[in-house]
C-alpha cells in the first residue's frame, strides 16, 4: 500500500524518507502518528475500573492501586488508616465509588 504525502498527495513507497515529487520528508509523518498512537494507548490504559482478578470486597482499592501505580496493599492500609480517622464517611466514600467505577472488562 502507497504512502500519500501530505503535503501534495503524490504516492510514494511506504520505505521512502522523502516525497518524489515535492520533497516533504514523510518519516516526519509517520513519526508524528506514531506518537498519536503511544498517547491513545497510555489514556485507555489509564481508566479507572475495579480489578476482578484481585479483589478483597469489591475490588476497588486493587483498581484504584493500579491507576495510582501503588502497591495493592499500600492502597488497602490507606483505606484502613482513613476509615479510623473519618469513620463512616470514608465507608460511604468507598461505597459510593464502588457503585460509580465499573469492574474491569474480562
Ligand atoms: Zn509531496
Amino acid at each position: 500500500m502507497p504512502e500519500y504525502c501530505t503535503r501534495c498527495g503524490v504516492a510514494n513507497k511506504k520505505t521512502a524518507e522523502f516525497c518524489v515529487s515535492c520533497g516533504e520528508n514523510l518519516t516526519i509523518e509517520r513519526e508524528k502518528k506514531a506518537d498519536k498512537k503511544d498517547e491513545s494507548a497510555q489514556t485507555s490504559e489509564k481508566t479507572l475500573y475495579r480489578s476482578r482478578t484481585n479483589k478483597m470486597i469489591t475490588g476497588l482499592a486493587a483498581g484504584l492501586a493500579k491507576y495510582f501505580d501503588m502497591e495493592v496493599d499500600l492502597m488497602r492500609i490507606l483505606w484502613v488508616i482513613a476509615f479510623f480517622v473519618s469513620g463512616s464517611t470514608i465507608a460511604i466514600v468507598y461505597l459510593i465509588m464502588a457503585a460509580v467505577i465499573p469492574l474491569e472488562p474480562e
